[in-house]
Formats: C-alpha cells, structure tokens, sequence
C-alpha cells in the first residue's frame, strides 16, 4: 500500500517542469561564471572566449571541476586548489545573482507560456508551454522573448560589476548592445511588448520594422530622458536598454518603483548615513520583478 502510495505520489510530481527550471538555473549560474571572466578580462583588454582561468595569485590553470559555478567554490571552500589563497566570496555571489535572475524569468515565461507577458502578446501562450514548447513542439515565439529578457538581464548584470568595480562601460559595447535590441525587435517584431501609445493610428502600426522602430526610438529616449537626470551614467545607459527592448512604459514603471523602494528603503536603514543613489544592480532586480509581473502592470 505505502509503495502504491509513493508510486502516486511520484507521478504527481511535475518532473517536466522541474527539469526545465533547472536548466534555466544552470544556463543562468554558467552566465554567471562568464560575467566573472568579463569583468576581469575586458578592462585589462584580454579575450573574454580564449585563454583557461587562471588562479590571480599563483596563475595555476582552473580545472574543470573546480570551474562549476557556485558548487566549485564551496567544495574548494573559497581557496585556490594549488596555493590555497582566498576566493572573494563575489565570484559565486555573481554566479547566484545570474542564476536566480535568468532562472527565476526564464522558468516563469517557458512554464507558464508567457503568462507573465502583457495582453498585447496574448497570441504567444497559443502554442507549447514547458518541455513540450522547448523540445517536442518548439514555441520559438516564447523562446525568442524569453532569449530576449535574459539577454537584458544579463547585460544588466554586467555593466552592474563594471559600475561596482569603478570601471567605465566600453563605449563600443554600449552601442552593439542597443543596435543588437533595436535590430532584434525589427527583425521579429513579436518581440516588441506594447505599442508606443494605448491606441496608435493604423499608420504607425505598418510596416512592422518600422513600428518596432518607433517603439524602440521612444524606448530609448525615454531612458535617456530620465537617466540624465541621474548622476550616474551606468544606470541611465541602462534604461536606455530597458527602453529599446521593452518600450519606454517599461523605463517609467521601473524608475518610479526604484525610486519608490530604493529611496524609502535608505531612508529607513541609512538614516545616519548620506543617501544613496541607486545603482544598475537596483536596476538588474527592479527589471525582473517587472518582467514576472508585466501583464499586471503594462
Ligand atoms: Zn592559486
């Protein structure tokens, strides 16, 4: 009897969907680990694709095992293998962030069929959701929006290191980054989430290049608009992403959230202390709530 009821129970259990999500966490903690070769090769001008991990004190090449995000730090115990000299405790903060960010999105968008996205996309949930829509019928329009959040997320996540570590986001990269989202939402304008306004006149709407232009344009000037009111430049570039791939109805809701939580959060807690301004990492959570919640909000 105990084992039919085990047998049940087993097959109760969505094996399908938690197989997904953990996939997701994983692509999000291997995203992670390769933040944390960017951030240290790109300001000393090194390829981020060629080249093993070194150890930064004893230059040991990184084995493979020792590699694996999160799990490589805490078997090692934060200490090289070779030299035993600390790991900063960051290189799997990162490695956590990117996993739970990405995971966290990517699950809800693929297991709920987009559920999460707002009513204009209604026609994205008319195909596979879960493992289905990812390997047997593939729904390449959910997989192309969720290839796109993370894509966000993501660059979101990075430029946030680079503003910790006082390092000035390369210029160049700034701009393949725009042109890259701009250049998405026209080629496959089913990425564009809303139109530029409630009720646009038919005209606007056609072709669909250059609606996904117009979306992306206004998305772009919006974030530009109020990041300059920022005095942090890495913050207003980010909007400025925000605003060329989720229109600018997307810049205004997570700024006045920013504003809202980051502002009343330190003037409880920092009471003593100067405000503080916020920063991208506000900017990379403040994103992904929108996202989960965007059909409530947009
Ligand atoms: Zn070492």
């Amino acid at each position: 009897m105990q084992i039919m009821g085990l047998l049940l129970w087993l097959e109760a259990v969505p094996w399908g969907d938690i197989l997904v999500a953990s996939f997701f966490f994983a692509i999000g903690g291997t995203l992670g680990s390769f933040l944390n070769v960017v951030v240290h090769r790109v300001p000393r001008s090194e390829s981020v694709v060629f080249g093993r991990s070194h150890c930064p004190a004893c230059r040991a090449v990184i084995r493979a095992r020792d590699n694996i995000p999160m799990l490589g730090w805490l078997l090692l115990r934060g200490r090289c293998r070779d030299c035993g000299v600390a790991i900063a405790v960051a290189y799997p903060l990162v490695e956590l962030s990117c996993a739970i960010v990405v995971g966290l999105v990517a699950s809800v968008e693929v297991l709920s069929g987009g559920a999460n996205l707002p009513i204009a996309w209604a026609g994205v949930s008319n195909g596979q959701r879960g493992i289905d829509g990812l390997l047997w019928q593939t729904n390449w329009r959910l997989l192309g929006i969720c290839l796109d959040h993370c894509f966000v997320l993501v660059t979101l996540l990075a430029w946030s290191l680079f503003e910790r570590n006082a390092q000035p986001l390369p210029t160049n990269w700034f701009r393949a980054t725009i042109v890259l989202a701009v250049g998405a939402a026209m080629l496959w304008p089913m990425l564009q989430p809303v139109d530029v306004l409630p009720h646009s006149p038919q005209w606007l709407l056609s072709p669909d290049w250059l609606r996904a232009l117009i979306i992306s344009t206004a998305g772009i000037a919006v974030g530009r608009l109020v990041g300059g009111q920022l005095d942090r430049p890495m913050v207003s570039s980010g909007l400025m992403l925000i605003g060329a791939a989720l229109g600018w109805q997307a810049v205004v809701a997570i700024s006045i959230a920013l504003l809202i939580v980051v502002g009343s959060f330190f003037a409880v807690v920092g009471r003593n202390g100067p405000k503080r301004a916020s920063q991208t990492s506000d900017l990379v959570m403040m994103t992904t709530v929108y996202l989960l919640v965007w059909r409530w909000v947009g």
